[in-house]
């Protein structure tokens, strides 16, 4: 059984008394629940001094260590400010900024090799599931963006529907469930079953404290991945409750 992990996704949202959310958020978690904040790149080293418990981590990271990359930030650098996690392949940095599947897998080598834990994202579009191509979609895209060398530790797949993400409009429980069995199967296939069962496979796409239980209920369905839900402790903590 993978562990259970509920993951907030800031994006490029919050500030320095947003932080004030972490103190608030880890009073309110506890359970056996693991708990993980990624805000914006400037507020990595602060996060992590408040985090009291809470995990914190990145929301991209640069393939290389060091080196001539304006406006790029390295695995390292992520760990040295206290990050223990990094989101990876998000669809929002696909989309913006052209990410493939094999600089998603070179990135999480990197953050690999920085001791961080990947949270690697995968969703399709409306037209690839209208297609009826999702399977096939996303488990392209598991095994383009996934490198050899996953394990249970330092691994977390999040399945993220694009239509999903920001929309209102949640994942159906039964489409989830589909798609999370094609992906443990997937792994298994490749690192084994025991390692593939360990792996924690989050939902992300309109999560919020009304969907938590519905979704969490699904089986293969270890936790989420929250965008605008987790900016809030008042929306954040019910679902971090419900799992
Ligand atoms: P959302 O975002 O919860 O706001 O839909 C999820 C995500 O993109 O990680």
């Amino acid at each position: 059984m993978a562990r259970k992990l509920a993951a907030g996704n800031w994006k490029m949202n919050g500030s320095r008394a947003a932080l004030d959310a972490l103190e608030a958020l880890a009073d309110s978690a506890g359970g056996a629940a693991e708990v993980a904040i990624c805000p914006p790149f400037p507020y990595i080293a602060l996060a992590a001094d408040r985090a009291r418990g809470i995990a914190i981590g990145g929301q991209d990271c640069h393939a290389k260590e060091a080196g001539a990359h304006t406006g790029d930030v390295s695995a390292p650098m992520l760990a040295d400010a206290g990050a223990t996690l990094v989101i990876l392949g998000h669809s929002e940095r696909r989309q913006d900024h052209g990410e493939t599947d094999a600089d998603v897998a070179a990135k999480t080598q990197a953050a690999w090799a920085a001791g961080l834990r990947v949270i690697l994202c995968l969703g399709e579009t409306l037209e690839v599931r209208e297609a009826g191509r999702t399977l096939d979609v996303v488990g392209a895209q598991l095994d383009g963006s996934v490198p050899e060398g996953a394990t249970a530790e330092n691994l977390v797949i999040a399945y993220e529907p694009i239509w999903a993400i920001g929309t209102g409009r949640v994942a159906e429980p039964a489409q989830i469930g589909e798609v999370h069995d094609a992906l443990r199967a997937r792994l298994a296939d490749r690192f084994g079953a025991g390692v593939a069962g360990a792996i924690p496979l989050l939902y992300g796409g309109s999560v919020k404290a009304a969907n938590a239980a519905e979704i969490f209920a699904v089986p293969n369905v270890d936790g989420a991945l929250v965008g605008g839900a987790s900016l809030k402790p008042a929306d954040f903590a019910p679902i971090v409750a419900a799992l």
